[in-house]
């Protein structure tokens, strides 16, 4: 996918994102950075089509992502948003089932094919045994796992995810993260996804986009882009950058 200078505004004459140019290369997992209100959810809508660019383009394997038919493009990316609110008396395969419909003609029912998909995505994420669980019943951990079910029945290559170890325990987050590296590495999954912890970003992603008022300030591989100024410059905090044989690099935070 290509973002070609990109703009974008709520309000007349205040510019939420100026000139964003960015590519996200097939196969990898791409994780988007930078403080609060710096437009990341913003970006992450015009890739997904929830927004329209005020100038630029979205390009998708060459071709305008507005061209796309909404069922077309909905075969190609899935979204795990940042707040999902679901009816909480429905039943975790009942919501799983929704990421059949870029599949359904009107009034279709649904076939053998959609079963071995939702039993598939039950068995990704692990909620075999929630199946007939109601949402408002599940953890929190259990619920974002339902909505990234929800989106693997999708059956897209691109998968986009909007913070999604925020409101997670340490162990749930780590859980979410490895899960998603084996989507991208077993299923070829291309992953684009917002996080806030930086370590966890140098870790899981190929790429870092890093944001600040709405612009991209640097783009690369973790290694490349990261350092202690950046970081500085970016958030305002001392941080020190360290480098371990075994854990790679890392960084500990050490005040504003
Ligand atoms: P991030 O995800 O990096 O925290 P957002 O993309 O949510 O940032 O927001 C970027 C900027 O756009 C912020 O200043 C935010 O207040 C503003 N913004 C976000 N959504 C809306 C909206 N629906 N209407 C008006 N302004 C918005
Ligand atoms: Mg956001």
């Amino acid at each position: 996918m290509e973002i070609r200078n990109v703009d974008y505004s709520y309000q007349q004459n205040i510019k939420t994102l100026s000139n964003i140019s960015m590519t996200v290369a097939k196969g990898q997992i791409t994780t988007i950075i930078g403080p609060n209100g710096s437009g990341k959810s913003t970006l992450l809508q015009l890739m997904s089509r929830h927004l329209t660019p005020e100038k630029g383009e979205v390009l998708l394997d060459g071709k305008k992502i507005s061209l796309f038919s909404t069922k077309e493009f909905a075969r190609e990316i899935a979204v795990v948003h940042q707040q999902n609110d679901a009816p909480t008396d429905m039943t975790v395969e009942r919501l799983i089932e929704y990421g059949r419909l870029p599949y359904k003609k009107l009034l279709q029912m649904k076939q053998k094919e959609d079963d071995d998909i939702i039993a598939w995505a039950l068995t990704c994420t692990n909620l075999e045994e929630k199946k007939d669980v109601m949402l408002h019943q599940l953890s929190g951990g259990e619920r974002q796992r339902v909505w990234i079910a929800m989106s693997l029945a999708q059956k897209t290559n691109y998968l986009f995810l909007d913070e999604p170890t925020t409101y997670l325990d340490l162990f749930h987050q780590y859980e979410i993260l490895e899960f998603i590296t084996q989507l991208n590495q077993l299923n070829n999954m291309t992953i684009v996804m917002v996080l806030h912890d930086l370590n966890q970003a140098i870790k899981y992603s190929d790429q870092l986009i890093i944001m600040k008022d709405g612009a991209i300030v640097t783009q690369g591989k973790p290694a490349e882009v990261m350092n202690e100024q950046i970081i500085k410059e970016i958030y305002g905090v001392e941080v020190v950058m360290k480098s371990d044989k075994d854990t790679g690099l890392y960084i500990v935070p050490i005040g504003v």
